[in-house]
């Protein structure tokens, strides 16, 4: 089902100014006090902003470029960036920073993220970490409770100055131009400063999302101010609108992203997470934070190299330490590429997909962490021997007893090596956070998830700034382990990303993009990209019915954890296998993931791809659609 595309010359880079690390200036301010919105039709001169819902559609096919995020105004952002001659990589950052307007409670400035990327000029895969450091002063024990050496309560240390991560977002969008963008930053915040001027429509999600969130909102001054005016829920179909954000985006233009990292208003960041704004009669304990202005002034994104897996003869490519969706999607991957796989037995495809991932797990939970901070064996858990000896693991009829061991990635491997230390149980980690797919007309494609940890964040909002900061750091092991048992490579320290699961990958066929997609969904992250991976390449759907399948997530946990279409699906048949399945507890209940994702059908035409249900939809569009 999958035939390489027919070869076509990789393009040069599109024309455009050289991206300088910051934008700064007279010049920047002007363009954009007189810039006619990117994504908003023009308001008249004196009339009130007016808000503009754009259509919202899960599938488009067409030429001149695709995107699909889960918002219809971002979506339409990166897609006139592209209609501009801007390339893939600035599109991604535009429909990034307007998904911090209309989505802010997943992807903000005051958070993270890693992005993947296929540079048609040059043929490679990039990698971009824009993870969330953690202070310089912070030690292993900071999520330990001084009073009495027990770990501080999952939800206390999410509500806290304590677990926001130094932010990466905007040091990742500064990087991602300089090397590969064709715009610069002022430029590409346009559209979203429209957008936050001008309002979106609250919809279902926005404000299910703050309902969620409403209690520890109201607790937190300037968050309640923002997102609970008049000390309300916003209804769905009324406009929202951001000012404060609006003004945060216009300085930054004029100023660049040194005003963030250097300046002024990195010292309200560090203001806010050392002495949280909290309401005086709210009860709740805030713990503050350690962050210092050293920490902003340290923090770096970094270029690194992608992970890659071959499966199916195709080039999976995924990102590396910091995060551990690279390496446990490519060793998973590996395991089931031991197997044939295929549309005539699903039950038999998913059930070894439930296997490689929980043996994948085993692996994530035991070895990875930042690379940077400790040893991560990547090449050796990539490697194919590593995957021989796993794979020997799995019993075709009958599911393993779970929690399964972790594997020894030595080098030294036999068939069905026996296991090590015993497996380290799955941590807390939050579903929320957001993906987005970008094609451009040059072949350049980037795939791009940001976070800024749970649906709110920490919950804390930079007074007058517009934005939340992060809980990054509550990815971090809370509790080290004890006397005598396997190191945790995931404790915090200095300067230390947590470990992520985000998995933004990109897939070549031949050499050239084929498939991208990725998703939120904390650690069902890798699952979700794992199970749309199978679905597309063994069992014969396209993309939008390999995207709108329903989901089950193993993590070596006793439980496979399923929607309910699954469970009414394969249910009986895996259950006869062994695997004990139970209903996705959520948040949100029962929906795994909300990914987005696009195939490059044949060179020029683009399929993009977004949820038709879950999590309310997501939102595709081309430049030129196809039959049109
Ligand atoms: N914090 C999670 C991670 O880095 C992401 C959260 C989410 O998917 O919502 O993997």
């Amino acid at each position: 089902m999958f035939r390489s595309p027919s070869s076509s010359k990789a393009p040069p880079r599109p024309p455009g100014p050289a991206p300088s690390r910051a934008v700064r200036g007279a010049a920047a301010l002007a363009a954009l006090t007189t810039a006619a919105s990117l994504a908003v039709p023009a308001a008249g001169a004196a009339a009130k902003p007016r808000p503009w819902q754009p259509e919202k559609r899960p599938v488009a096919t067409g030429y001149g470029g695709a995107v699909s995020t889960v918002d219809p105004y971002a979506t339409r952002t990166a897609l006139d960036v592209l209609r501009r001659g801007g390339n893939a990589m600035d599109a991604a950052v535009a429909a990034g920073a307007t998904l911090g307007v209309t989505e802010p409670y997943v992807a903000a400035i005051g958070g993270g993220g890693y992005l993947t990327y296929y540079d048609a000029r040059t043929r490679r895969v990039h990698a971009l970490d824009g993870r969330e450091t953690a202070p310089r002063r912070m030690g292993e024990d900071a999520f330990l409770d001084p009073a009495t050496g027990e770990p501080l309560p999952f939800d206390q240390a999410v509500t806290s100055g304590l677990g926001v991560g130094v932010p990466g977002t905007l040091a990742q969008w500064d990087l991602a131009l300089r090397r590969f963008g064709s715009r610069d930053l002022g430029r590409l915040l346009r559209p979203a400063i429209a957008v936050a001027e001008r309002g979106f429509v609250v919809d279902r999600e926005f404000h299910d999302q703050t309902a969620l969130n409403a209690d520890r909102f109201r607790d937190i001054v300037p968050t309640r101010e923002l997102f609970l005016p008049d000390g309300r829920v916003p209804a769905v179909g009324s406009v929202f609108r951001n000012p404060d954000l609006a003004a945060t985006y216009r300085e930054l233009a004029e100023r660049g992203t040194d005003w963030f990292y250097e300046g002024r208003l990195g010292r309200e960041i560090v203001r806010t997470v050392t002495d949280p704004p909290i309401d005086p009669d709210a009860s709740r304990n805030v713990r503050p934070g350690l962050m210092t202005t050293r920490d902003l002034d340290a923090y770096r994104a970094l270029l690194r190299r992608p992970t890659r897996v071959t499966y199916r003869g195709m080039d999976v490519y995924g990102m590396p330490p910091s995060s551990s969706g690279g390496t446990t999607v490519g060793e998973a991957l590996n395991i089931m590429g031991a197997f044939r796989l295929d549309e005539r037995d699903p039950a038999d495809a998913l059930h070894h997909y439930l296997e490689a991932s929980k043996l994948a797990y085993a692996d994530r939970g035991r070895y990875l962490g930042d690379a940077d901070k400790v040893d991560v064996p990547v090449a050796e858990l990539l490697s194919r021997g590593y995957a021989r000896e796993r794979a020997c693991l799995i019993d075709p009829d009958r599911a393993a007893e779970a929690p399964v061991a972790p594997g020894s990635p030595d080098g030294d491997y036999r068939p069905c090596a026996p296991a090590g230390a015993p497996a380290r149980p799955l941590a807390a980690e939050g579903p929320q956070t957001t993906h987005l797919v970008v094609a451009d007309k040059w072949g350049n494609v980037a795939s791009y998830t940001l976070s800024i940890e749970q649906f709110g964040g920490s919950g804390i909002t930079v007074p007058g700034r517009g934005f939340l900061l992060n809980n990054q750091l509550t990815d971090f092991s809370f509790r080290p382990p004890p006397p005598g048992a396997a190191p945790d490579p995931n404790l915090p320290g200095p300067g230390k990303r947590p470990r992520s699961s985000m998995s933004p990958t990109i897939v070549l066929d031949d050499g050239r993009p084929r498939l991208a997609l990725g998703t939120p969904g904390g650690s069902t992250i890798i699952t979700t990209v794992l199970q749309i991976l199978l679905n597309r390449i063994d069992l014969g759907m396209d993309l939008p019915a390999a995207l709108a399948a329903p989901r089950a997530t193993q993590r070596n946990t006793p439980q496979v954890f399923a929607e309910q279409a699954f469970l009414d699906r394969y249910g009986p048949a895996l259950a006869a296998r062994g695997h004990r399945l139970a209903a996705f507890p959520g948040p949100p209940a029962g929906v795994i993931g909300a990914a987005t994702a696009l195939e490059v059908l044949r060179p020029g035409l683009v399929q993009a791809v977004a949820e038709p249900a879950r999590r309310g939809g997501g939102s595709a569009m081309v430049v030129r659609p196809a039959g049109r």
